[in-house]
């Protein structure tokens, strides 16, 4: 029977999609009878209801913050805690800002194998076998996880379907679902002197979807020409209920926040419709939206790689078609 230890995290809404993401990934890899255990440090007490796992620790320590955004140290030093005493077969991280920093310290600290940025996972002969993409996410690679211990897997955001659960969580007894049984875990004697000291959390000021959770992502490149374009990409984004991604090229040019980056150093996103302005393509920026169901891509130049990966394409000047397409929308909408 395999246990399945997920490293929840929650934002303003609650549990956050990509650690739902996590829950489909866990229950197919826990497999009949097998347990998936989520654990979030720091977290609100409403988050335990709603979380589709078997069971749920909700841990509390001054050093672990309000919602997860306490020092990764201190997460660290209680994950590896609650690993050892648990001693689940994976311990599964979203590839966030906290994921990123705190799987590998608890892969390292526990001696065990870590994998980074994964698209899926499968048990093989009583190994773990991960697939990542490679070469800016031009092929897939597999890797067997090797060694003693549990093994750490940081999923990319998206990699998985957040929406494949009922609310209420899966009991193996039954079939049917139900609230996770809460358990205790004190994390006071676990949490060592810190050498970072947390000094203030600041949120991140953004109306409307999150780019990570957008189902539409309308997104600009160097070709847009400079930054006043964007305010015509946030308009089809709130026409269509999407958020606005950029190039890295866009974001270096200071036209939008590098908060907006898709990419490989970017957010990876995979909504159902990315449209993409002036972009050509690259194999850095494609890591952050290949998995997007369809591309759409305006661009000039018919050689642009992005042809290669769009479903639908415009050769021609995006001054041209972004108020044409914007029109067209409204027009329907
Ligand atoms: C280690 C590393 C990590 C990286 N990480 C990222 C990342 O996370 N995200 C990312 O995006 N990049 C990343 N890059 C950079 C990446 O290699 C590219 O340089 C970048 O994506 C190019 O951005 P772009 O497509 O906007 O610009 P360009 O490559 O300059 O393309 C601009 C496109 O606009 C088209 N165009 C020009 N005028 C018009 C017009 N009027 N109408 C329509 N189309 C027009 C052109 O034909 C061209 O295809 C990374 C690079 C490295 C080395």
């Amino acid at each position: 029977m395999s246990v399945i230890l997920i490293a929840g995290e929650t934002g303003q809404q609650g549990v956050t999609q990509q650690t739902l993401e996590l829950v489909t990934a866990a229950r197919s890899l826990a497999g009949d009878g097998g347990e998936v255990i989520a654990v979030f440090t720091g977290a609100q007490d409403a988050v335990a209801p709603a979380l589709p796992a078997d069971s749920v620790y909700l841990l509390k320590h001054e050093a672990l913050g309000e919602k997860d955004s306490g020092t990764f140290d201190a997460a660290t030093d209680v994950l590896s805690a609650l690993a050892s005493e648990l001693d689940p077969d994976i311990i599964l991280f979203a590839r966030t800002d906290r994921g990123s920093v705190v799987a590998p310290r608890l892969a390292m600290r526990l001696r065990s194998a870590f994998a980074r940025d994964c698209v899926a996972a499968a048990w093989d002969a009583g190994d773990v076998i991960v697939t990542r993409p490679v070469h800016g996410g031009n092929a897939n690679a597999r890797f067997r996880l090797a060694g003693k211990g549990p093994c750490v897997v940081m999923f990319r955001p998206g990699a998985h379907d957040a929406g494949a659960h009922d609310a209420g969580a899966h009991d193996p007894a039954s079939s049917t679902t139900s609230s996770p049984e809460l358990r205790n875990f004190d994390p006071a004697p676990h949490i060592r002197e810190s050498r970072s000291k947390l000094l203030r959390t600041g949120q991140e000021q953004k109306e409307g979807v999150r780019l990570e959770d957008a189902e539409v992502v309308v997104s600009g490149g160097r070709g847009l020409g400079g930054p006043e374009p964007f305010t015509q990409l946030a308009e089809l984004a709130d026409l269509l209920g999407g958020a606005v991604g950029a190039s890295r090229a866009a974001c270096d040019a200071g036209w939008i926040d590098h908060s907006h980056q898709v990419g490989l150093t970017g957010k990876s996103v995979s909504p159902r419709l990315y449209l993409s302005f002036g972009i050509s393509g690259a194999s850095q920026h494609m890591a952050g939206c290949s998995s997007s169901r369809n591309i759409v891509a305006v661009n000039t130049d018919a050689d642009a790689s992005i042809f290669g990966d769009a479903r639908f394409g415009v050769v021609g000047d995006w001054e041209k078609v972004l108020p044409a397409f914007i029109s067209a929308v409204r027009d329907i909408s």
